[in-house]
């Protein structure tokens, strides 16, 4: 794209977390920013759809996000979307273990990571030798959490590229007990795929931040509205009231000419600009080019398309009584490794519970019917309340690319800036340092927007 002409100052291709978070800066910057989703509704991976039976808003699984996510706070509150957030000011997880005991977690708000030591030393799951295992970890997460900082002088990786988190886990005196109790879920729940099998690196470092600075750092945080309205509707109004474009329902193309951006294919129309942000997932990248992907993005749209997704499945259930009396419950050990009550989180407008399967490979090829079952009967065996319950409704959410693999050996990650002028990346899975969550995706997000700033700042001096 070259010369003047342009229909827009940054065009913004994909309307998750990533591009949201991108344009709705870019617009609060003063930029004309377009953002175009292929799908009816806003949201990517995190979004909503209305239950034909009930009515309901449900979500396409239930997003747990966490007091580190310090970016994503910062674009829920440019978007005015900040009270829909539930943050604990601490740590506090029920879990009830594979013989039906129940316990909790509670950190108290002591600086961290007194506060994590604190909770799990007063923790009544664990016996004398957990206890004193936690304490094993306290330097690696300091090293970790410099290393993320850069400090000089900090020489040793914290975690080996080839080591699973299982090995790592274990290298550190971690028991059997508190990794199947604790760092199996926490695994899990952050990177969406077994601890045997994800590389420790990345889980390291969600580690350190969640060890973070502040006891809330490690608090859980719950949207408290379904996902459309948490974030995907507050992003909308906020880009379209500072001057913005959102389509949806539009497949974007990207047109270009050699080594030049030309234009984007927007249903009938053709819009250019001096950027444009794909903010797609990496298995929507390669197909993204009109005419497959030019010389200076082949090795990332290879890498991309080399790289595994991991699947997510979600079970909602609508029984004829409340079964849990708090938000959310930890079920270690299980398929179904969380269980949430809809009612709780969003008020009584809504009443099903979500189970949830993160590093789901082993059930996504079951029936429903059977994914359903499974999700019943562990529900039952570990809340007796649950067991004379009836159940009215039942439905399943595969998403079988939740997430990109963060096994040993998978491709590296691209960054925010490529080869080709005026195009950017941005997505989860773009090269934050961080899992495949929310958070990666704003990081990635805001991180896109900066670069088109700096590369829009022409036609906006001072902005
Ligand atoms: C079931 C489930 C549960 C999860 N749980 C958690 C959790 O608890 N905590 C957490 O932090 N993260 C969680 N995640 C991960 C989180 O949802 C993702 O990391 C995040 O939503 C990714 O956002 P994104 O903007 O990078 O990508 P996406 O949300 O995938 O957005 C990309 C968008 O680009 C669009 N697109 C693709 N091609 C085109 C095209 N050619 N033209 C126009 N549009 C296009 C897609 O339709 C999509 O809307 C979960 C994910 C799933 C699926």
């Amino acid at each position: 794209m070259t010369g003047d002409g342009w229909t827009h100052d940054v065009i913004v291709i994909g309307g998750g977390f990533a591009g949201l978070s991108a344009a709705s800066m870019l617009a609060e910057r003063g930029r004309k920013v377009v953002v175009l989703e292929a799908r009816p509704r806003l949201g990517g991976r995190a979004s909503s759809f209305r239950d034909g039976v009930t009515g309901e808003l449900v979500d396409n699984g239930q997003h747990v996000l966490f007091g580190c996510y310090r970016e994503t706070r910062r674009f829920l509150t440019r978007i005015g979307a900040a009270d829909r957030l539930r943050l604990q000011p601490q740590l506090d997880v029920t879990s009830v273990d594979q013989s039906g005991r129940r316990t909790r977690l509670f950190c108290p708000p002591l600086y961290p990571p007194l506060n994590l030591l604190a909770g799990l030393l007063e923790w009544d799951a664990l016996d004398f030798r957990d206890r004193c295992a936690c304490f094993r970890l306290v330097a690696p997460l300091r090293r970790a959490r410099r290393e993320m900082r850069g400090d000089a002088g900090v020489r040793a990786a914290s975690a080996g590229a080839d080591e699973t988190v299982t090995t790592w886990l274990v290298r550190h005196g971690q028991t059997r007990r508190l990794r199947e109790l604790l760092w199996e879920p926490l695994a899990l729940a952050a990177l969406n795929q077994s601890p045997d099998v994800a590389a420790a690196p990345t889980f390291v470092r969600a580690l350190a931040l969640m060890s973070g600075t502040s006891p809330s750092d490690s608090g859980v945080a719950l949207p408290a509205r379904p996902l459309e309205e948490f974030f995907a509707s507050p992003a909308r109004a906020f880009i379209e009231a500072h001057g913005g474009e959102v389509r949806t329902g539009v497949t974007a193309r990207v047109r270009t000419d050699g080594e030049q951006l030309r234009e984007v294919e927007a249903d009938a129309d053709l819009l250019c600009g001096p950027v444009v942000i794909a903010a797609v997932p990496w298995f929507a990248l390669t197909e993204l080019f009109r005419s497959g992907p030019p010389p200076a993005l082949g090795s990332i749209c290879d890498a991309a398309d080399a790289t595994d997704s991991s699947p997510i499945a979600t079970v909602n259930l609508w029984l004829d009584r409340p079964v849990i009396d708090g938000p959310f419950l930890g079920l270690p050990g299980r398929t179904m490794q969380w269980v949430f009550d809809k009612r709780l989180v969003f008020g009584d407008a809504t009443s099903h519970l979500s189970l949830v399967a993160s590093g789901a490979a082993a059930i996504t090829r079951l029936s429903n019917s059977a994914i359903i079952e499974l999700a019943t009967e562990e529900l039952r065996a570990a809340l007796p309340a649950a067991g004379d319950a009836v159940v009215t409704r039942a439905t399943v959410v595969r998403e079988p690319r939740a997430t990109f693999s963060l096994a040993p050996g998978q491709p590296a990650r691209p960054g925010v800036e490529t080869g080709l002028s005026g195009f950017l990346l941005t997505g989860d899975w773009i090269d934050t340092g961080l899992p495949g969550t929310i958070e990666s995706a704003v990081v990635s997000g805001h991180l896109a927007a900066g670069a088109a700033l700096e590369l829009t700042r022409l036609g906006h001096p001072g902005q």
